[in-house]
């Protein structure tokens, strides 16, 4: 893996960058914290390139996403550390969606002078940022292997994931069949939940918070990748297609049902719902992060993967021609599922 910019964090003082004394200390720490794992990862942060090796038998999965202030995340409303956690919970999700394990993240940062300075005597939003980041990173056994720093009029951070996949056994959105159930890990609309929540209280301009409000809005802030999930998917061979939910249940079962050519019906009853979620939450409010995936009918899953628990929502069904993609079976009659795509702070 080539790294475009000329820079693995090594040198912050290069020409286009005006970050100031004091970052070389936080490249260290950075640097310091994200120890490569021996073996896959060869060379990390502070060469031109990082080195992978991957082992054989394996293919690499890769997957890179941009988060920009305003539109996926807001410094009003985002603590730093949580912006850190949510960038890396990103891309750790889509391997987890494919039973990947992860093997290296790199993460770029573009931000405004003052988020990379100390504040008074609090530490400077980049390196809360890598708090949230690292520790994430630590917990899925991560490494930040490298990524490039600048001085930019809006912050964004940008992350790529590599991970590792037996040859030909990643679990991919185009394999649901006629016949197959629908399962989902952990419950349905927490992050909308949470979301509402935040936003709610900024605009009473409340700064508190008791235990039940952070149990409300820690899947918003603290999304936890269901790697551990999906790997068991993929080791079990159990799973027929499998997707994360980023954008919400609505649009992605949409994906999965195009990609695999097939029709899916859900019950409504059967959702897991997050107690704080709304049904409209469940059904169409992203960033739960959770994993939808099929499995054959007769297929015996347990009632929970690695401490979540798994529900079954409905069965993938036969696609007809001028029918809707996706069917919620409610007590009285049936209505079609229109993805309804999460629309981030637009
Ligand atoms: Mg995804």
């Amino acid at each position: 893996v080539s790294y475009s910019l000329d820079v693995q964090y090594s040198s912050p003082a290069s020409e286009n960058s005006s970050f100031k004394p004091g970052e070389s200390a936080l490249i260290s720490r950075i640097r310091a914290r994200s120890r490569p794992r021996s073996g896959e990862l060869t060379i990390g942060i502070g060469d031109d390139c990082a080195l992978l090796k991957p082992r054989s038998g394996e293919e690499l999965a890769v997957t890179t996403d941009l988060s920009i202030a305003g539109r996926h995340f807001r410094l009003d409303l985002h603590p730093p550390d949580v912006v850190g956690h949510r960038t890396l919970a990103r891309g750790l999700s889509d391997l987890a969606a494919m039973g990947a394990r992860p093997v290296a993240a790199f993460v770029s940062l573009g931000l405004p002078g003052d988020l990379t300075v100390r504040q008074g005597r609090r530490p400077a939003w980049i390196d809360l940022f890598y708090e949230g980041f690292l520790k994430l990173a630590q917990s899925h056994r991560t490494p930040l292997a490298g990524g490039d720093l600048a001085e930019s009029p809006v912050a964004l951070a940008d992350i790529v994931l590599i991970g590792a996949v037996p040859k030909n056994r990643a679990l991919l959105r185009s394999g649901a069949r006629l016949g197959d159930a629908l399962y989902v890990t952990g419950s349905l609309g927490g992050a909308a939940a949470g979301l509402a929540m935040l936003q709610k209280r900024a605009r009473s301009g409340k700064r508190s918070s008791s235990g039940r409000m952070n149990n409300i809005l820690s899947p918003h802030l603290y999304p936890q990748p269901r790697i551990a999930q999906g790997l068991w998917l993929r080791r079990k061979g159990l799973a027929t297609a499998a997707i994360d939910l980023s954008d919400g249940l609505s649009t992605d079962l949409n994906h999965l049902c195009e990609e695999s050519g097939a029709a899916a019906e859900i019950d409504e009853a059967a959702l897991p719902m997050h107690p704080a979620a709304s049904l409209d939450q469940a059904l169409h409010g992203g960033e739960d992060y959770e994993l939808l995936f099929t499995a054959p009918g007769a297929a015996r899953l347990p009632h929970a993967i690695e401490g979540v628990p798994l529900t079954r929502i409905g069965e993938i069904v036969k696609r007809r021609p001028g029918r809707p993609a996706v069917i919620v079976r409610r007590s009285r009659g049936t209505v079609p599922l229109e993805p309804q795509g999460w629309q981030h702070f637009s």
